[in-house]
């Protein structure tokens, strides 16, 4: 609809050294930051202090002077807030057509945003509309020193290999960052760093598309990879009612509930739990794995957890491979002990 009026530059002849810095889109949805603002504010200081270049940070959206100091604690040099009322919703269309405008006129390197739904929305939008590259969904981000180039990684083939994608010809480079993967910027509320107001034109914000409602689907209420601890159940829990006892575990441990695909499919938990390759990467403190096997697709979800528990019937589960603890057994013997030991400690 909207992408065929706008018109796809491509620039294969541009001066590609005219493009310098590092640029964050930082997303505000419903008047809150995005935690993954902080692991892109964390990523892009490191890339742009190994380019010896600037980091700015750019918010769309109403009444966000607010965020500007804790984003240049964060490592932001320049905070480029858009501010209109019709930017207070996330409006495709606008926002990619603003952000493209943006970025032509400063020019910078690379541009980075979260693998969430608004960034992977928006993002390849942006790309299209500036006839650049875009790898989706990276895990890791380094500047290779020859040539300065931005080596983006992302898992490929199913998670089975870890490709290295590069943009040669095109700037800027852009990539979306898997939340959780980085790690959040050290905030220091001595950093300095300037502010600047960007106020779109009537024209900018009108949309091909209306927003009725916007509404938050009840299973998003707990965000997994916000919490320290979970607890995840798999097919192994036979059937809904396993879940039930994986929330009396997890209640002692002041733990959210998640799971593997399987669990998902069977109808068992809503996707918004869902851990894995399709699902969510999340990184807490503790994970116990109850009824899972630990297939690829699902510990590249989760192996960057601080300690994995694995409950498993099988010794030869692969989840006992990237577990701290194991327990061998029948889970619906060994978790009610578990609930009821710590219930007494
Ligand atoms: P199973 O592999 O069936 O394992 C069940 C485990 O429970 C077994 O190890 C069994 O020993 C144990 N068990 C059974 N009964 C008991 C008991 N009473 N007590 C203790 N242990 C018991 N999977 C994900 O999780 N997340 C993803 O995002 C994801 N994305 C995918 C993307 C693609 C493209 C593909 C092809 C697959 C994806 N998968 C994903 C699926 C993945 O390959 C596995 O099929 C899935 O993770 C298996 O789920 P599971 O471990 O719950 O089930």
């Amino acid at each position: 609809g909207a992408l065929s009026l706008d018109k796809v530059e491509s620039h294969p002849q541009e001066d590609l050294s005219a493009y310098h810095g590092i640029m964050v889109f930082a997303e505000c949805r419903h008047g809150i930051l995005a935690p993954v603002t902080h692991e892109l504010l964390g990523i892009g200081r490191k890339l742009a202090d190994q380019r010896g270049a600037g980091l700015a940070v750019v918010v769309l959206g109403e009444g966000l002077d607010r965020y500007a100091p804790a984003l240049i604690a964060s490592g932001a040099d320049t905070v480029l807030l858009v501010q209109h009322k019709a930017l207070a919703q996330f409006q495709e269309d606008i926002y990619a057509r603003l952000l493209a405008r943006i970025i032509r006129e400063r020019k910078p390197e690379v541009v980075l945003a979260g693998a969430t739904a608004i960034g992977c929305s928006v993002v390849p939008y942006v790309a299209t509309l500036l006839g650049t590259g875009l790898t989706a969904d990276c895990t890791g981000l380094s500047i290779r020193e020859e040539d300065g180039l931005l080596l983006q990684t992302r898992p490929a083939f199913g998670g089975n290999i870890m490709a290295t994608i590069e943009c040669p010809n095109t700037r800027p480079q852009m990539a979306t960052v898997r939340p959780k993967v980085m790690t959040p910027a050290e905030p220091d509320p001595s950093r300095k760093g300037e502010v600047l107001q960007i106020v779109p034109t009537d024209d900018e914000v009108q949309s091909a598309a209306t927003v009725l409602e916007s509404v938050q689907s009840a299973g998003d209420q707990v965000n997994i990879q916000e919490v320290e601890a979970l607890v995840a159940g798999g097919r192994g829990l036979g059937s809904e009612k396993g879940f039930a006892l994986l929330r009396e575990l997890a209640d002692e441990l002041n733990a959210s509930v998640a799971a593997s695909r399987a669990a998902v499919d069977a109808g068992w938990i809503p996707y918004p739990h869902q851990v894995g390759q399709t699902g969510k990467t999340v990184c807490p403190k503790l994970y116990v794995a109850c009824g899972i096997s630990g297939a690829v697709q699902h510990t590249v979800g989760m192996q960057s957890s601080k300690v994995v528990v694995a409950i498993n019937r099988d010794p030869e589960a692969p989840i006992f491979n990237v577990a701290s603890y194991g327990l061998v057994g029948d889970l619906y013997e060994i978790i009610p002990e578990l609930t009821r030991q710590l219930r007494e400690a």
